[in-house]
C-alpha cells in the first residue's frame, strides 16, 4: 500500500492524518464528532463545519479513532527500516494539544507508539542481517524550548548551553549531548521513559511544559558492511511537536506571550522549509529555528520525512481542527 503512496507524492514529505476518540469528558459534555471518514480509505477526510458546509482535505493515510499503533506503524514501517539502508528520515506529530502526538509517537507502556516499535524494528532487521551488517544504534532525546536545546539524557544540568554545528556537509550535530548506545530492545523502554520523564523536571506544571516544548528523539545509526568494509552513518528524527493551537487573547502576555510566540515560530519555520523543498526553492530557510536546523540533515536532499497531523473529532475543536488540517495540506 505505501508503495503507491510514496509514488503519489509530489515532495519527500508523506502526510499521516490522525484522529483520537471523542473523549469521556467530550461525550458527557455532548460535544459531537464533526469528522467524516467515508473516504478514509482513500486518504479524504471531511470536517464537518456547520450546518451542512464541509471542507475535506486529501492525504497519504487518513486513520479513524479504531486504528491501533500496529495500524499506523504498519505504514510508517518502510520509512523507519529506510534508515538500515543509508537513509536520513524524520518523522513528526504535529497538532493541537490534547489530539494524540503524544500517543502517536511515545504511546503507553501496553499501547506502545512509533518511537519504542521504531527502535524494535531496527533491532530486529539488524540482528537478521548481521552476517553481513554491523549496526550501531545510539539515541539521544532532547527538548527544544524558547529556542533553547535541553539534554533530556543529561545526569546532571549542563551549565553551557547546548548549540548545533555542522561537521561537515550535510552533517550536523549537537556537541556535548548524551548519545546512549542501546544493545537490544530491552534497554529501550527505559532509556525512552528517562527522556520523557525528564521533560517536567524544573517545570510546575508537567502537561503545560511538554504542550509548549518540541521533544526530538534521535537514532543514529552506524553501519559496516562485513562484505565490502563500505561505513555510513545515519539519523532518525522522532519528534513531538509543541501544540500547534493559538493562544488566548486574555494570555497574551509576558511569559506566555514569550512561549507562544517561539512556538509559532518554529512552527511556522517549519511549514516554510518544507513547502521551499516541495517548491524546489534554491534557499531553504532551516536556521530560522532551532527545530528546523536541527532536522536540516533529515528534512531535504534524499531524506524522507512523515508527518502525523492529529487531530480531535470533536465540534468544540473545529477552528483548530481545520487550521491543522490546512497546515497540513500546505506541506503536502
Ligand atoms: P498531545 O500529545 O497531542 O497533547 P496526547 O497524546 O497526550 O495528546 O493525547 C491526549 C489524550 O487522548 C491522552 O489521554 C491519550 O491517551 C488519548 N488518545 C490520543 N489519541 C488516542 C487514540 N488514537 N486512541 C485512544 N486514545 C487516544
Ligand atoms: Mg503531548
Amino acid at each position: 500500500k505505501l508503495h503507491n503512496i510514496v509514488q503519489e507524492t509530489k515532495g519527500n514529505i508523506r502526510v499521516f492524518c490522525r484522529c483520537r476518540p471523542l473523549s469521556k469528558v467530550e461525550t458527557t459534555s455532548g460535544y459531537k464528532c464533526v469528522v467524516d471518514f467515508d473516504g478514509a480509505n482513500d486518504g479524504d477526510i471531511g470536517i464537518m463545519n456547520g450546518g451542512t458546509s464541509k471542507k475535506s482535505f486529501k492525504f497519504d493515510r487518513v486513520y479513524t479513532p479504531k486504528d491501533d499503533q500496529a495500524e499506523v506503524y504498519a505504514d510508517a514501517s518502510p520509512l523507519v527500516t529506510s534508515v538500515l539502508d543509508g537513509y536520513n528520515v524524520c518523522i513528526f506529530a504535529y497538532g493541537q494539544t490534547g489530539t494524540g502526538k503524544t500517543f502517536t509517537m511515545e504511546g503507553t507502556e501496553r499501547s506502545r507508539g512509533v518511537n519504542y516499535r521504531t527502535l524494535e524494528e531496527l533491532f530486529k532487521i539488524a540482528e537478521e542481517r548481521k552476517e553481513s551488517v554491523t549496526y550501531n544504534i545510539s539515541v539521544s532525546v532532547l527538548e527544544v524550548y524558547n529556542e533553547q536545546i535541553r539534554d533530556l539524557l543529561a545526569t546532571s544540568p549542563s551549565s553551557k548551553k547546548l548549540e548545533i554545528k555542522q561537521a561537515g556537509e550535510g552533517s550536523h550535530h549537537v556537541p556535548g549531548i548524551v548519545e546512549a548506545n542501546v544493545e537490544n530492545i530491552n534497554e529501550v523502554w527505559d532509556v525512552l521513559q528517562t527522556g520523557s520523564n525528564s521533560r517536567a523536571v524544573g517545570s510546575n506544571n508537567v502537561n503545560e511544559h511538554s504542550s509548549r516544548s518540541h521533544c526530538m528523539l534521535c537514532i543514529m545509526v552506524r553501519a559496516r558492511n562485513l562484505i565490502n568494509g563500505d561505513c555510513t552513518r545515519s539519523k532518525l528524527w522522532l519528534v513531538d511537536l509543541a501544540g500547534s493551537e493559538r493562544l488566548a487573547k486574555t494570555d497574551a502576555q509576558g511569559d506566555r506571550l514569550k512561549e507562544a510566540q517561539n512556538i509559532n515560530r518554529s512552527l511556522s519555520a517549519l511549514g516554510d522549509v518544507i513547502s521551499a523543498l516541495a517548491s524546489r526553492s534554491s534557499h531553504i530557510p532551516y536556521r530560522n529555528s532551532k527545530l528546523t536546523h536541527l532536522l536540516q540533515d533529515s528534512l531535504g536532499g534524499d531524506s524522507k520525512a512523515l508527518m502525523f497531523v492529529q487531530i480531535s473529532p470533536s465540534d468544540n475543536d473545529v477552528s483548530e481542527t481545520l487550521s491543522s488540517l490546512n497546515f497540513a495540506s500546505r506541506v503536502r
